[in-house]
């Protein structure tokens, strides 16, 4: 495997758990606002960022690649509504999105195939990341200042499978 190559995975890698880390502090912080649906669902964005993760560094050490963890930045929680919390979701997923297509050309440019066999699942995926972000703004935006709608919305959200422990719960 190229250097070139294994270092961006590496760093992919560390953006991928720098996402799941990024949710799961932005979970708390909706579990403090007594919103447990919209907790949980990004309770469930923190396993699916984990396997994301988990995905390449499986990919790394099949190829005989040289996995080296990173150290990841203390979360910054900076929303006061649950619309700018996923205003920031969307933004995070498009700059994810920039991420995985940058990945794309070097794998492109550095004729690695199977690299780019396992960055089209990830582009497919990015496409639904942003559009299930969009699509909760989307209803946020509908609702407005609307507390019993809010509500409605936020056992929608309950409903999203996954989350260990919340759904156990
Ligand atoms: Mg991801």
């Amino acid at each position: 495997m190229k250097k070139k190559i294994e270092q961006a995975i590496n760093d992919q890698i560390q953006a991928e758990f720098q996402s799941a880390y990024q949710y799961l502090a932005m979970s708390a912080r909706f579990e403090e606002m007594n919103l447990k649906g919209f907790a949980h669902w990004l309770k469930v964005q923190w396993e699916e960022e984990t396997a994301h993760a988990m995905k390449f560094y499986t990919f790394m050490l099949q190829r005989d690649g040289h996995v080296e963890l990173q150290t990841l930045k203390k979360p910054e929680v900076t929303f006061e509504t649950p619309l700018e919390a996923f205003e920031q979701v969307l933004r995070h997923e498009q700059h994810i999105t920039e991420r995985i297509h940058r990945l794309y050309d070097l794998a492109a440019k550095e004729r690695d195939y199977p690299l780019q066999t396992l960055l089209n699942w990830f582009v497919d995926e990015q496409v639904e990341e942003e559009e299930s972000a969009r699509e909760i703004i989307d209803h946020l935006k509908l609702i407005g200042d609307s507390n019993s709608h809010l509500f409605l919305l936020d056992r929608e959200l309950a409903r999203r499978p996954g989350g260990g422990e919340a759904e156990a719960a």
